[in-house]
């Protein structure tokens, strides 16, 4: 059985009010860690820790000695691989290859930011002779950063790289449904003798999130999770009106012409509705099909779904795993349940999948709903599990008013052979990320964040690592000399 501590001050510790949380895996139920469950107070605790650590010996590091740290937890986390992965299914359910996946984007993160505040040079300014003017990019100070279940330490390196790289300290408090990885990534961040303080671990629920939202003693807080949370933290902000960054939810178009290669968007469809089993922020859960092509497209689709092999991500061979708690299976059975009694056809799933192995477990079959349309529920809101919704349509002008007509603005995908076309609809798509002819890619390099109640500021990217800085504008007048404004 895994035991988790807290990691605060450069220490390994219990929570003050020793309490512990079980993590159950669930693929079968089984509760495979014991966790630490943190209070408000731990978080106060690691804050000062923190606090301390930023007003300390940290606040004169190097950008190469911390392009070197970036670079080093790259190579431990490519060492430790096989065992993050495996820790990373056995706590979200997904397949090996989704988190080995994972794991190398998480190394990719790395070596990104390395990279980049390896560049820092600052700018120096046009100014007069006798003036040096620059522009300096300086840490933000205390970061907190809180992530999901979904994603747990790919969403967390997206924030620790530039944070860390930055030069700021960092307080992290991964969803206290699955701290395992995140716990990991700790204890090798050990090997690394970092000064006390810098990297802190609270594990626990909103509450300790809260705190770190809350507290005066904290600058940055970055979130990545649902919206009811979002508010609250961008809420809780405002009290030291510190910086914020917020990765939230979407509901995105994956929009299919007549034009398209059916057999390519047809495949892609699978992926961007089932990777992960639907739990994915940019899921291509709400599919739009063009009206020629629509009984075709939703045939060959259904046939294809029997066919994805559902079982223990850890085995070989598994193409999609559980979802991650009772809770989230139960929501998600409302959803269909929902979609059906508002007039969309169930096409395949929306239930349990039958045989012993699937009696312990949070396992739900890969669901297609069809005939949906843009005012039933499952078209408007997150479902995030397996279910792709079908809706058809007529005309270009038509999916564009339909796919923008959302709260959200995450991703969206659009396949056609038309490159007009499909230059179009990236322009007028209004989402943080369009992909044509693709689904799901996303790198280092580039911007991820969502347009309206899908988030605020970016992640990844130089914007990611500018997120974690502060602009100064430093000013020298080398040789001084009365002004005489008010005269002599
Ligand atoms: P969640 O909002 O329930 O929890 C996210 C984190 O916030 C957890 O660590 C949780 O403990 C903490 N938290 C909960 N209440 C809080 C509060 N009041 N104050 C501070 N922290 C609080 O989200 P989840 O269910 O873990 O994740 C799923 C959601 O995350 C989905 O909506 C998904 O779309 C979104 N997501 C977005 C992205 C993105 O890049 N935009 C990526 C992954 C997941």
């Amino acid at each position: 059985m895994i035991t988790t501590q807290l990691y605060i001050d450069g220490q390994w510790q219990s929570p003050a009010a020793q309490g512990t949380r079980p993590i159950t895996c669930p693929i079968d139920e089984t509760v495979v860690a014991q966790a630490a469950e943190a209070t408000r107070e731990d978080a106060r605790r690691a804050i000062a820790a923190a606090r301390r650590a930023f007003e300390g010996p940290w606040r004169s590091s190097t950008i190469r000695e911390r392009a070197k740290l970036l670079n080093r937890i790259a190579d431990l986390i490519d060492k430790d691989a096989p065992n993050l992965a495996r820790l990373e299914s056995l706590n979200t359910g997904k397949t090996l290859t989704e988190s080995s996946t994972d794991m190398s984007d998480i190394a990719a993160t790395f070596r990104y930011f390395a990279a980049l505040v390896a560049g820092e040079a600052g700018a120096v300014n046009e100014a007069p002779p006798h003036v040096i003017s620059r522009t300096l990019r300086e840490p933000v100070g205390v970061c907190g950063l809180i992530t999901p279940w979904n994603y747990p330490l790919l969403q967390a390196a997206w924030k620790i790289a530039p944070a860390l790289g930055a030069g700021n300290t960092v307080v992290i408090k991964p969803s206290n449904l699955t701290p395992l990885t995140t716990h990991r990534f700790t204890q090798l961040l050990c090997e690394l003798d970092l000064p006390p303080g810098v990297f802190n671990l609270v594990t626990g629920g909103g509450e300790v999130g809260a705190e770190l939202a809350e507290s005066r003693d904290v600058d940055l807080v970055s979130f990545t999770g649902g919206a009811v949370a979002g508010e609250s933290i961008m809420k809780a902000a405002t009290g030291n009106f510190k910086r914020i960054a917020l990765e939230l939810g979407g509901k995105n178009p994956n929009v299919v012409f007549a034009d398209a290669d059916l057999d390519v968007a047809v495949d892609y469809a699978l992926n961007a509705a089932f990777f992960h089993a639907g739990q994915v922020c940019s899921a291509g859960s709400r599919l739009m099909v063009e009206d020629g092509i629509y009984d075709e497209f939703l045939t060959r689709l259904a046939q294809r779904l029997p066919r994805i092999v559902v079982g223990s991500g850890l085995e070989a061979g598994t193409q999609m795993g559980p979802v991650q708690s009772a809770q989230q299976r139960d929501k998600i059975l409302g959803m269909v349940e929902r979609g059906v009694a508002e007039g969309a056809r169930l096409v395949y799933g929306g239930r349990r999948p039958e045989g012993a192995r699937y009696e312990r477990g949070f396992w739900l079959e890969p669901t297609l709903l069809a005939d949906v349309t843009a005012d039933m529920t499952i078209a408007k809101e997150e479902i995030f599990g397996p279910v792709v919704t079908a809706e058809r349509f007529t005309s270009e002008a038509e999916v564009l008013r339909l796919a923008n007509d959302t709260p959200y603005g995450l991703a969206a995908a659009v396949w056609t052979r038309d490159l007009d076309k499909a230059n179009r609809m990236s322009r007028a798509l209004r989402f943080g990320t369009v992909w044509a002819n693709d689904y799901h890619p996303y790198f280092p390099e580039a911007p991820w964040g969502g347009y309206k109640a899908s988030g605020i500021g970016r992640e990844l990217a130089r914007v990611g690592l500018d997120e974690y800085t502060e602009l100064k504008h430093s000013y020298i007048n080398l040789a001084p000399k009365a002004m005489g404004w008010f005269g002599a």
